[in-house]
């Protein structure tokens, strides 16, 4: 409970560095530079003699502010904002790997995931190669000598399967590697894999963290040493710095993200209950059901079961584009995170570019529907997919 009491304050106040003028709100500075008062003063900014803002591709308040927030909530030593999730996977490589170096990657990673990991750190003498997230015995017999990175997400998109972080983190420090942990599904607010032994955690802040689906950004977590010399030295040269204008949207994001967090799993929750009871509903993919394979490591795990809630409907696609097209109130967008319910056909869309096999090997079939649960009541968003299930 005290921790909980703790988490809400944090939300709210941590970062608030207010001006001469005293806003209650957080400032937004939008300005690409700082003013010296003279010579000597940019001299010593420059040097780094002395601390303070130079330029805002390296540091900008309002980014700071963000920053500070999301490390507090985390438990993080060091956060760096990243223009989205998928510059924060990007500069995590780039700073920590190098040519000769090999990841190993869950299989049921973010599609844009796989394809910078195998794509284009491939073409610059990085290998992945990819395991199932949840058998840990893979994970360590796919080890090499040059293994410097382990990458995984939990709960996994779009079946919802959970990783273990403590036992990866195990598998991860024998080896001489890191853990880097995307948590993006969870968030802080349920669950913080760097008390669990991870080394790293990625945000893609597009999500959750901003939760109503306004602004791209992203962030890396962590010890200071990997995230601030390593990340924080790539970005401030490579450039994709997160904006004051988003990292304002973000950290007024972060101030409801336990409470909408919370309520959008309850109703995840139930609407799982839901639809496993009805009849033309195969299988409920959620780690709040006794059914879901690993419920008690989700127990253990996160706080809660997150608001994505995948189930296979009977009848394959055509039955599954029928719950899709019978909606009038969810969105049908590949999007998720946010505070209207959205619906996706992960077989055509997020994951329509795989091959039928890799698909069917994945457990990804026709008849497969992702929800991922807003704020509105419950009882529309039942009515409104009860409507297709007829
Ligand atoms: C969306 C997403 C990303 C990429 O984030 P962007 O902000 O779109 O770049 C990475 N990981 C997960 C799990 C995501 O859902």
């Amino acid at each position: 409970m005290a921790d909980q009491v703790e988490f809400d304050t944090l939300a709210l106040r941590t970062g608030i560095h207010r001006s001469q003028f005293g806003e209650h709100s957080e400032a937004m500075y939008l300005t690409s530079s700082f003013v010296f008062q003279n010579a000597a003063q940019a001299a010593a900014r420059f040097t780094g003699g002395e601390e303070g803002n130079i330029y805002s591709r390296f540091t900008n308040p309002t980014v700071s502010a963000f920053q500070e927030r999301l490390a507090a909530l985390e438990g993080a030593q060091a956060c760096v904002a990243t223009s989205s999730g998928m510059s924060a996977i990007l500069a995590m490589a780039m700073a920590l790997l190098k040519a000769g170096d090999h990841v190993l990657c869950s299989a049921s990673v973010f599609g844009s995931t796989v394809q910078l990991f195998s794509n284009i750190l491939g073409r610059f003498g990085v290998e992945t190669s990819f395991v199932a997230g949840a058998d840990v015995p893979a994970w360590e017999g796919a080890l090499r000598s040059n293994t410097k990175l382990l990458f995984v997400e939990t709960p996994s998109n779009p079946l919802t399967e959970i990783a273990d972080i403590v036992a990866l983190a195990a598998v991860a420090k024998r080896a001489g590697a890191l853990l880097a942990v995307d948590n993006c599904f969870c968030t802080p607010a349920l669950q913080k894999p760097l008390q669990l032994g991870a080394d790293l955690v990625i945000h893609s802040a597009t999500k959750y963290l901003d939760g109503q689906g306004r602004v791209l950004g992203g962030a890396v977590l962590g010890r200071r040493g990997p995230v601030m010399d390593g990340v924080y030295g790539f970005l401030r040269t490579a450039g994709p710095s997160l904006s004051p204008f988003n990292a304002w949207v973000l950290l007024k994001g972060l101030e409801t993200l336990r409470l909408r967090m919370d309520a959008q799993s309850q109703s995840a929750l139930q609407l799982a209950r839901w639809l496993g009871q009805h009849p033309a509903v195969e299988r409920v993919y959620y780690p709040g059901l006794p059914s879901h394979p690993q419920f008690e490591l989700a127990q253990k795990q996160q706080r809660l079961g997150g608001a994505v809630v995948s189930f296979e409907v009977k009848g394959g696609r055509e039955a599954a584009w029928r719950v899709v097209d019978a909606t009038r109130m969810i969105s049908i967008t590949a999007n998720l995170g946010d505070t209207k319910t959205t619906i996706t056909h992960p077989a055509t869309t997020t994951h329509g570019r795989i091959s039928a096999e890799a698909r069917k090997a994945a457990g990804i079939n026709e008849g497969l529907l992702r929800v991922a649960v807003g704020l509105e009541a419950l009882v529309d968003i039942e009515a409104d997919l009860a409507r297709g299930l007829k």
